[in-house]
């Protein structure tokens, strides 16, 4: 893709799912790439597979609720690679889902800490780096659950967030040559959805049989739709939702 070679990408939640695969993607296209999870097992996996292909790839341990560890991740992106030009703020948390005002404050706090607050710790981040580039693009992993009630509610709520501050990023800072947008998968086959699979099979039956694509979704597919809204490709694509899901919405 059009712009993607030799740049520098970031990748929170690149230790699993989509995160690591949208790392290998960035890799294919000769990016090199900071892989940043809490996980650090996954993450060295990843970046294991991005260099047994011949990539180029930094693991970092960044938790997104920790402002140090964001900058640090940002940090590794300079000091390795000279600086930063693609970001997917990717990194989520779900849960099994129950009704809204069954939720205790703490269990609020912690998914908009991760999901909302962890994307604008990066945002903050990286922003100024790609000012000194004069641009970049960065895609913000929302969820189908960002544009309608799919999704429990505080889920819901940050990826709701996601997608109102990828908007403002994008207004805020157009003039800077920095592209924002927000990928907004389906049900997509990673270790988040195989464990509520294994929670609660029919539950997960129940939705795959209402996907019109009939099927879940591969986290190749999300990969392939970040990638794209990074390159030039997408050049006028602009703090936009852009909707992954199999047809799930289209209903
Ligand atoms: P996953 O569980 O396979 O991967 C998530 C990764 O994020 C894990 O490696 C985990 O260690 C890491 N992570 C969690 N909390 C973190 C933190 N505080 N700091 C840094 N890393 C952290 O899940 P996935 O399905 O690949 O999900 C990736 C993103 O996609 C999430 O934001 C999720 O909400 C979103 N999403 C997933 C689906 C789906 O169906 N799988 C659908 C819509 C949106």
């Amino acid at each position: 893709m059009n712009g993607i070679q030799d740049g520098v990408a970031v990748v929170t939640g690149g230790g699993s799912g989509i995160g690591r695969q949208s790392s290998l993607r960035f890799a294919e296209e000769g990016a090199k790439v900071v892989v940043a999870d809490v996980d650090e097992d996954g993450g060295h996996e990843t970046t294991e597979m991005i260099e047994s292909n011949d990539g180029d790839a930094t693991f970092v341990r960044a938790d997104v609720t920790n402002s140090d560890d964001v900058a640090a991740m940002v940090q590794t992106a300079l000091d390795e690679y000279g600086g930063l030009d693609f970001a997917h703020n990717n990194a989520g948390i779900a849960d099994e889902g129950t009704r809204l005002a069954e939720y205790d404050e703490a269990e609020w706090d912690r998914m908009i800490d991760v999901n909302l607050k962890g994307v604008w710790r990066c945002l903050k981040a990286e922003i100024p780096e790609m000012i000194k580039r004069s641009g970049g693009a960065v895609v913000n992993t929302s969820s189908v659950a960002g544009v309608s009630a799919n999704g429990s509610a505080h889920y819901a709520a940050s990826k709701h967030g996601v997608i109102g501050l990828t908007r403002r990023a994008t207004v805020d800072y157009a003039d800077d040559g920095i592209r924002f947008n927000a990928v907004c998968p389906g049900v997509i086959d990673t270790p988040m959805v195989q464990q509520a699979g294994e929670d609660n099979s029919e539950e997960l039956d129940r939705i795959t049989a209402g996907i019109p694509a009939g099927r879940l979704g591969d986290p190749r597919e999300i990969a392939d739709t970040v990638v794209w809204l990074c390159s030039e490709d997408a050049s006028y694509v602009m703090g936009q939702p852009i909707i992954v899901d199999g047809g799930l919405l289209a209903q």
